[in-house]
Order: structure tokens, then sequence, then C-alpha cells
């Protein structure tokens, strides 16, 4: 865990999950080892310099042979959830009652999200929404504004059809965040584009990321962090299954493995750790937050782990199936909700999105152990909003 001087270096307004409990502390410390962790050694900068160079059959066996050391559950956090757990033990309590992260009795949110690589991943575009559409769900399409030719037509089509565009990155050079006079010249560009796409939502290019200089974008939220992901360029992870603020936006960090690393990196031939990643999101009450490639998910088998997944979600009582800017847009709203006690030790929240809130307590499941800490919601008996309460809501 990083001291307190790492967050500083931040130097940003960062409201979280549990904030006024001891839980606080552990969300706020993963960040922290994540804004230390989030540079690019030499080796890779020198990678990105050269990565143009190198023919993509050579750039996806370098990618396939990266030395991860490979536990069974890599992608669990289990470090962060250790230390969550190990939190409440100290504070002696088997809980701490928050605002639940979900509106309207949601248990989980699912929100799956894309990224185009190439012209030709703009021209699978089409069979990947249309497989969507049909399964009844939405997507998110981030696009790189100077790369292939984007074609408005579609995306225009998309939102029409309910899905969302956002901007990924500038050009995908993997140059964004190699010194801050690069990315500054590149934010006007990148404002334009989320402006041009009627977008509000920023992916960087390989989850490369630097929250301070990303204050500069137009954006509602980035989704750029990732809970757990040893298998980037850009090492990090920021332990949290739940959004968070920062600054001026909502960080939404990815917490189902990317295609990309399950297919090319690893050779996996089904999506036996999606649905396993799905099953622990849901247990967490997260954001079961997914980046897949249109590029990547060509194949019959990779679509079919793909169509599965989606599937599972939506056969898993409680799912919140949203876009991630209405999931940015409730996330600021449940920001601005407060939860109290009334003086008959009810529950109470107030504010303008308070009858579709309801408090809860995260506490640690019976049977749980300290190696592999469970963890479970409990919903609060909830006294209903106060009268004003309900009258701004109806306006809001
Ligand atoms: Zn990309």
């Amino acid at each position: 865990m990083s001291d307190e001087s790492t967050i500083r270096r931040l130097d940003l307004a960062c409201r979280f999950l549990f904030d006024g409990t001891p839980a606080e502390q552990v969300l706020r410390a993963a960040l922290a080892d994540d804004v230390a962790a989030s540079r690019l050694s030499s080796a890779f900068r020198a990678y990105y310099r050269l990565r143009s160079l190198i023919p993509l059959p050579v750039r996806q066996l370098l990618q396939r042979y990266r030395q991860v050391e490979r536990t069974t559950d890599w992608y669990i956090p289990r470090h962060f959830e250790r230390s969550l757990a190990a939190t409440y033990m100290a504070a002696g309590e088997a809980g701490f009652p928050t605002i639940h992260p979900w509106p309207d009795g949601a248990r989980f949110a699912f929100v799956p999200t894309h990224d185009v690589e190439t012209a030709e991943g703009m021209r699978r575009i089409e069979r990947l929404a249309n497989l969507e559409e049909d399964l009844g769900f939405r997507s998110s399409w981030n696009i790189v504004p100077h790369k292939y030719a984007v074609d408005r037509g579609l995306l225009r089509d998309l939102q029409a059809r309910g899905f969302e565009i956002g901007v990924h990155g500038y050009n995908h050079d993997g140059k964004l965040f190699t010194s801050r006079a690069l990315f500054n010249n590149r934010v006007p560009a990148i404002n334009t584009a989320l402006e041009e796409f009627n977008a509000v939502g920023f992916r960087a290019p390989m989850v490369h990321r630097n929250l301070k200089w990303m204050q500069a974008l137009d954006i509602e939220y980035d989704a750029s962090c990732f809970d757990i992901d040893p298998y980037q360029a850009m090492p990090g992870g920021v332990g949290s299954v739940w959004p968070f603020i920062v600054g001026r936006f909502v960080e939404m960090p990815y917490t189902l493995p990317q295609d990309h690393t399950l297919f090319i990196a690893l050779g996996e031939r089904d999506g036996n750790i999606w649905n396993a990643k799905l099953d622990h999101v849901v247990k967490l009450g997260g954001m079961a937050l997914l980046i897949t490639h249109p590029d990547y998910l060509d194949q019959g088998p990779r679509m079919d782990a793909y169509r599965d997944l989606l599937e599972k979600a939506r056969e898993t009582e409680g799912m919140w199936h949203t876009l991630p800017r209405q999931t940015a847009a409730w996330w600021r709203e449940r920001d601005h909700l407060r939860l109290h006690r009334d003086p008959a030790h009810m529950w109470r929240i107030d504010g303008p999105a308070a009858t579709r809130a309801r408090a809860a307590t995260f506490r640690i499941a019976e049977g749980s152990s300290n190696s592999l800490p469970a963890f479970e919601w409990h919903d609060l008996p909830t006294a209903a909003p106060a009268a004003d309460s309900k009258a701004s809501a109806a306006f809001a």
C-alpha cells in the first residue's frame, strides 16, 4: 500500500463508494498504487517508438510470450479484497453501511464496451451490433479519430439504435502519454472529436493513462483504468469494481479481461474466465464492464463465448444493463445523495434521486476466510425520502 504522499501527487478530489467508512482508505490506497505504477518501462517506450515498423504477427507473438506470472485466478484482485476484509476486521465490524452502488433495486451493472482499432474493425461493427441488439443489449463503440476513415453515417445510425459512441485516443500510436507537451498538443483534436461524435466518454489506447493530464478532456467519464490486468504494458490496477470520481470526471474501470488478452495473449478457446469473473463481480455488487474489439472478436468460438456471456448476464438476477454514459450519470446522482440515520434510527437518503436509491451494508460473507475473502450486500430498511426530495426527483 502506498503512503499518503502518492495520492497527493494526483492532487485531485477523489470520491469513492465507501467514503466516510474505514474502507475508504483501501480504495484511496489502491488508486494511489495505480497512479504510481501507471508508467511505461523504457523497454516499452522503445517498443512504441518502433511499433509501426514491426509486422502485426510478430507483435502478437511478442505479446503472447510476455512473461507474466500466471496464477489460476489472475483476474481477481485478491490483494485489494484482502485489504478490504482486513479493514473491516480491524474496525471490529462485519460491514459498513453506504448507499448501494446501483439504482432501482439492481444488484450489479453490466456495461459492454468496444474499442475499434482498425478500418477492418470498423467494417465488423455491424455484425457485432446486430448480435447485441438481437439479445436486447446496447454497448458503446470507442472510435479512433485520426487513424482510419471514420464512417460518420454508421456512427449516427448506431446512436439512433441506442448505442453509444466514445473516443479512443488520438491516433492509437501508443505515444499519447509519453510527454505532457505531446499530450497537450493532442487535447484540442480529441475534444473536437468528442464534440463531433456527440460523445462524453474516453478510453486511451492500450489503456495507458494519466488521470491528472486527462482532466483537460471534455468528458463525463473515462474508462482507461482496470481493477486488475497483469497483461497490460502499463501496469497498475485500482482494485475497485465500482466507479469513482476523480477530479472532474467519473472513472469507470473495466473489470472483465479484454478479448485480446484472453484469446490472443493467452490462447483461451472459450469464455470460462469471462463467466467466472462475471460471477465474482456480481457477488461484489460491482460493475461488469467489458472491453471487446470487433477486430479480434471475428471467429466463431470467440463470438460464441461473447454470446454466452451476454446470455449469462441476461439470466443473472438483478442486472442493470446500461451504457457507460448512463452509468456515469447515475454515479453523479448517487454522489449528490446523503445517507444518514434519523432520530428513530431509520436509514434515510436525501437528495434529488433518493427515490431510486437504497441503503445497504457491504459485509463479509459467512464462511469467508482471510486468504479468500468473500463479501455480500445486505439491504437496510430505508425510510421513504422526505417529501421535498421526492418533489425534486420528479423535476430532475
Ligand atoms: Zn485500442
